[in-house]
């Protein structure tokens, strides 16, 4: 019986995992760090180990290091667990050697999948060996003459893989440090391949490969490695020496062999690399062209050892990626320190509720025929200790990402309710909380169960609560999603559509949705007063909303011009900076009591719009 170790600091998680993996025969066994996971894997030598990569102190990434690195558990196949859909992630994991990994949330299949798959392969290139530690990583050139399907070589392309890369880049190092030398590796991923893959088929995709790994090594004479590092990303490590010494060069590195040990330009190493891919490649009577991006990192300065190269000439390349691609860029410190934010962002985020760093502000929404404060829309803010106040905008869709928008929702959703009720036990006037909702929140299975409970706790009556959505839930499965809202409806909470023109739907397709309200987003509202075409739109919008039953709000008002403009359309409710920012529990009750009222005049509006 197969014996796998699930290294996951969530419990949850880790129990969901043994339990699918309890009913398929396998041995299992559960560890709740990462430290904990090395012991037991070194003690039990499992067949394979899962291991999620954010976890407080050792994360994953501290252990498939610690089990690389021993020559026991060096060569036990490892799948990441990553609940962040991150290419930075999970590109990090498969340099350090990881075999494969998982994005959580996964189905039962998947997981049962990816294992199968890993163990197969394992056993496959291991047969004949015994699970003897001292075999466990074999000398490469042992392994190379008879075996190039083996553990160093990438089967599609036949190029080394980055294992072989690591066996070989040590005394590679030392030979080139010794002549006072400089090695380059350059981190080589083509761009938008997932698209030819998608478009053309896998096996057009493979082929292509095949043709690119021949075209890259074209240009790398002896001495110098290409390998294939994973899908889409080749590698080439160029070194060279002084002159007295064992000199290599590449052809596009010609202008190089003269300089012997200056330091490497990266436009010499790397433009006559982007120029050979663009050529097109001719497949199946068809003309491709592809583009790719490079990173570069140098030893000795950018790195010592061969994973923190690669990890940073990874880094560089993903930032050519995001610059549009088909150009090369140098690892410098401030990329590093730019793309670790994301994830040091993410783990800081995790602990946000816990610490209590989040907190809601509230923005007053007034009815325009009374001109008083009907509502507010509770809009979330985190303090983070070191980096202070970080907008919506920059968390949320992490949050949503990374899977933690359920527990930061919810606190969203309690916290508003909470604070609602309060202020009507204190005898103000009751007024109703908008509270967003993201998408992945929507789509929880157990949404109504929560909210019924989240209810429940504050003793608000739902008509107070609003849920504010955006189109993008529009895009699913229709039939669902009408499902979906009729049933949170019947719990007596009001739905509004959020920012809405910024998405894809017009109103004739709306008029299948059982929405309450309408929040015309910001950007038609800017400068109705003088722009005739928001002018124009917002007249259609709100005559037809109206006439679906929809009571509309104009999101961002900042002038009493186009509050002018609004009132003259019928509008029924204006939010935005022009009555007040969004502002802090303490300040909106403040509000609620001293009855603040929108500032107009209808007589002097219609002066102002005529
Ligand atoms: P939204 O739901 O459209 O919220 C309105 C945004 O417009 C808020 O930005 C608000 O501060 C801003 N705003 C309001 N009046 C004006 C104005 O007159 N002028 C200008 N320039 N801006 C105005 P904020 O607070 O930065 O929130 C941004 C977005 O983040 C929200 O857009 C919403 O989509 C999301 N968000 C905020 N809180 C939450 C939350 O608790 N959960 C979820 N899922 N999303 C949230
Ligand atoms: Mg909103
Ligand atoms: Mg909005």
């Amino acid at each position: 019986m197969k014996k796998i170790l699930v290294i996951e600091d969530e419990e949850l998680v880790r129990n969901n995992i043994l339990e699918i993996l309890d009913t398929v025969d396998f041995r299992v066994i559960g560890a709740c760090n990462g430290g904990m996971g090395v012991q037991l894997a070194e003690e039990h030598l499992p067949d394979l180990i899962l291991c999620d990569v954010m976890m407080p102190e050792l994360d994953g990434y501290g252990v498939l290091a610690a089990l690389r690195n021993n020559p026991v558990t060096a060569t036990i196949p490892f799948i990441f667990l990553t609940a962040k859909g991150d290419k930075t992630d999970i590109r990090q994991g498969m340099n350090l050697g990881a075999d494969d990994y998982l994005t959580k949330p996964f189905r039962r299949k998947e997981l049962l999948g990816a294992i199968e798959a890993r163990l197969i392969k394992h056993d496959t290139l291991y047969q004949g060996y015994t699970r003897e530690p001292s075999r466990a990583v074999a000398p490469v050139r042992d392994l190379r003459p008879e075996r190039p399907d083996s553990l160093y070589y990438d089967q599609l392309t036949n190029l080394p893989n980055q294992l072989l890369v690591r066996e070989q880049f040590d005394p590679l190092r030392d030979r080139t440090s010794q002549e006072g030398g400089w090695i380059a590796i350059l981190c080589i991923g083509l761009d938008r391949f997932k698209r030819i893959n998608q478009t053309l088929g896998h096996e057009f995709g493979d082929r292509l490969l095949m043709e690119v790994a021949q075209r890259l090594s074209q240009g790398v004479r002896r001495g110098d490695i290409l390998a294939r590092l994973h899908t889409d990303q080749f590698a080439i490590v160029l070194a060279w020496g002084s002159d007295k010494g064992d000199r290599r060069s590449v052809s596009a590195l010609q202008d190089y062999s003269s300089r012997s040990t200056a330091k490497p330009l990266p436009e010499a190493i790397a433009q006559p690399i982007l120029d050979r891919l663009t050529q097109p490649f001719c497949l199946e009577n068809r003309e491709i062209f592809i583009t790719a991006s490079i990173g570069i990192s140098i030893y000795p300065q950018d790195g010592e050892d061969v994973d923190q190269l690669m990890k940073n000439a990874g880094v560089a390349m993903s930032y050519a990626k995001q610059l549009g691609g088909n150009q090369y860029q140098s690892y410098t410190p401030t990329l590093h320190s730019e793309s670790l934010d994301d994830l040091t962002l993410e783990t800081s985020l995790r602990y946000a509720v816990e610490r209590q760093e989040l907190q809601l502000y509230y923005q007053p929404i007034v009815g325009l025929e009374e001109g008083n404060i009907v509502g507010a829309e509770a809009l979330v803010r985190w303090h983070h200790p070191q980096q202070g106040m970080i907008p919506p905008v920059k968390f949320i869709p992490l949050a949503e990402q990374t899977g933690l928008i359920s527990a930061i929702g919810e606190w969203v959703l309690q916290t508003a309710c909470n604070q609602t009720k309060s202020w009507q036990a204190e005898g103000l006037p009751p007024v109703r909380v908008a509270v967003n909702l993201s998408f992945r929140q929507f789509n929880q299975v157990d949404l109504s169960e929560r909210l019924v409970r989240i209810l429940d706790n504050s003793g608000l009556d739902p008509r107070y609560l609003e849920l504010e959505l955006t189109e993008s839930i529009l895009v699913q499965n229709v039939e669902l999603t009408i499902c979906k809202l009729k049933e949170l409806k019947s719990m007596g909470v009001k739905i509004s559509l959020d920012d809405f023109g910024t998405g894809y739907s017009s109103l004739s397709y709306l008029q299948q949705f059982p929405f309450d309200l309408l929040k015309i987003d910001r950007c038609f509202v800017q400068d109705i007063n003088t722009n005739a075409t928001n002018a124009a739109l917002t007249h259609a919008i709100i005559q037809m909303a109206h006439s679906l039953n929809l009571k509309v709000i104009a999101e961002g008002v900042e002038t009493s011009e186009e509050l002018a403009v609004l009132y003259e359309n019928k509008c029924d409710n204006i939010q935005g900076y022009l009555f007040s920012r969004p502002v802090k529990a303490e300040e909106f009750k403040q509000m609620l009591q001293e009855g603040k009222r929108l500032d107009f005049q209808p007589e002097r509006v219609r002066h102002l719009t005529e």
